[in-house]
């Protein structure tokens, strides 16, 4: 299996309608590897009118895909899991190619999408509803769910598939037909994606996908328009502010999945070695790419320098390359913005008196790499602690007693995830609780789960993903009062 036999095989097209097609006055966009910076191929960029005519399919789907059994939708679900299974290595290294992560990430991310489409067949067949007397006696409730309608999806480039997974899974358990816009950045991984439900049967009109170098002008004409009844985004926070701004127009449904600054608290009582392995996938995972990497290491001084000195030789052990290497924890970023902004805050935080213990300096050569850094001593005024770092970087700072953690640690717009590590079963529930978060990770470093509700608090956004809440925010609860 050749790369470019890989990237040949996925169809470059807009799919719409069961069929893939060009995007009308045949135009593209470029799609890049970034370890290396050259283009890959070319994929359709749709115009606003190929937006439209994927939201006049969705439509036209939707009554009959409400209809379907949920059984039915349910094993289409089932069945592109297997497939995604069965082609785990060719989708990896598809996935690598336009998005840089390593292969092992990729294959496990690969499989983690698979898993929401295996969660959400078992979901298909639970949507309940409910009989009820009414309290005077008289009359009967019949509580019943139904699909929310025609849905918008947007996904970032940092999981290109996993959070197509998520999304794609409960909105098609749920019966909602869609459109999807996947980042420009990433495209091929959704394309594949599309080509595996096809294959796994699902209806014609029930998926739509629109790539496009122009996001903005595509969508807000499709969040305005009203048909559509729900928006679900995963990317930064200011742009799902502006979409919120957009659904309101129409009232839409709205699921937002936004940034995060992601505090990960180590006391003097947790068990360091837990602590180090935690911290090494909290941060590194994703080459540090995640909403939900640790953003801001608080360590409680008796343990300060020993965690620093311990993170920084596990840090400085990770090899650097591209991520079809063996062995390759830190691949390159997506892009040179995103290099420039890593480095810039790392300039900021050095300035204000941060100190680096390993890495933090430049990389020569092509694609947009950044080494593994870790930064200790760094201030409250330093950018990072309020700004998503989005790469390899790990700041630490130093605390007296639990109270100034769970302070520093709350001290942010966001509340995606927060990570404590304590071997005191008191002072872990004490401080989860106290903890603004919508999820926390225990004596873990990683949250994610498909079979758990995935999501903020505060500006992180709106709503959960996965878990049995996931299926809910596809569904409207409707209410028939009967006359007994
Ligand atoms: P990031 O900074 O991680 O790229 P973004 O929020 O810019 O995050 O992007 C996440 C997703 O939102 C991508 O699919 C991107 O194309 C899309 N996007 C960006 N701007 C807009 C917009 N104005 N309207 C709709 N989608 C947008």
């Amino acid at each position: 299996m050749s790369e470019s036999s890989v990237v040949d095989g996925v169809a470059k097209d807009l799919f719409i309608g069961g069929k893939w097609v060009a995007a009308s006055g045949g135009r593209s966009f470029a799609v890049h590897d970034p370890s290396t910076g050259q283009r890959l191929c070319e994929v359709a960029d749709a115009s606003p009118a190929d937006g439209k005519a994927a939201l006049d399919a969705a439509v036209a789907a939707q009554p009959g895909f409400a209809a379907m059994p949920p059984r039915e939708r349910g094993e289409i679900l089932r069945r592109a899991y297997e497939i995604l299974l069965a082609r785990n290595e060719e989708l990896a290294l598809l996935m690598t190619l336009e998005m840089g992560k390593p292969l092992a990430e990729a294959r496990g991310e690969v499989a983690y999408a698979a898993e929401f489409f295996r969660w959400f067949a078992e979901e298909a067949v639970r949507i309940d509803g409910g009989y009820a007397v009414a309290p005077n006696g008289n009359g009967r409730f019949l509580i019943t769910k139904q699909p929310v309608g025609p849905t918008l999806l947007i996904t970032p480039w940092n999981f290109p598939m996993a959070m197509g997974g998520r999304k794609l899974g409960p909105a098609i358990a749920a019966g909602c037909t869609v459109v999807i816009k996947p980042a420009e950045q990433t495209p091929l991984s959704m394309l594949a994606l599309a080509g595996v439900l096809a294959e796994a049967g699902l209806p014609d009109g029930v998926l739509n996908v629109v790539t496009t170098s122009d996001a903005g002008a595509v969508m807000e004409p499709l969040i305005r328009d009203g048909r559509a009844r729900k928006l679900s985004f995963t990317g930064s926070t200011a742009v799902g502010r502006k979409l919120l701004e957009q659904c309101a127009e129409k009232v839409l449904r709205t699921s937002l999945e936004l940034g995060g600054n992601a505090p990960f608290l180590v006391f003097d009582d947790a068990d360091l070695d837990a602590a180090v392995d935690g911290a090494m996938q909290a941060k590194m995972r994703n080459i540090g790419e995640a909403c939900t990497a640790a953003n801001r290491f608080y360590v409680q001084r008796g343990v300060y320098d020993e965690f620093a000195r311990r993170l920084t030789e596990r840090m400085a052990a990770q090899k650097m390359g591209r991520g079809t290497e063996d062995g390759v924890v830190v691949g390159p970023l997506i892009d040179d913005d995103a290099v420039r902004k890593v480095r810039e805050l790392v300039a900021d935080a050095v300035d204000r008196g941060a100190r680096v213990l390993t890495g933090g300096s430049e990389v020569d050569g092509p694609g947009h790499f950044y080494p593994a850094t870790v930064l200790v001593d760094v201030p409250r005024d330093a950018r990072m602690s309020d700004e998503e770092i989005f790469g390899p970087v790990a700041p630490i700072s130093v605390f007296d007693t639990e109270d100034e953690a769970v302070a520093a640690a709350n001290d942010t717009e966001y509340g995606l995830v927060s990570y404590l590590f304590t071997n005191d079963v008191k002072r872990a529930l004490r401080v989860s609780e106290r903890l603004e978060a919508g999820m926390i990770g225990l004596n873990q470093g990683i949250v994610s789960n498909p079979a758990a509700p995935f999501g903020g608090i505060k500006q992180s956004g709106l709503g959960r993903e996965g878990g049995t809440v996931g299926i809910e925010e596809f569904l409207e609860t409707k209410y028939i009062a009967v006359s007994l």
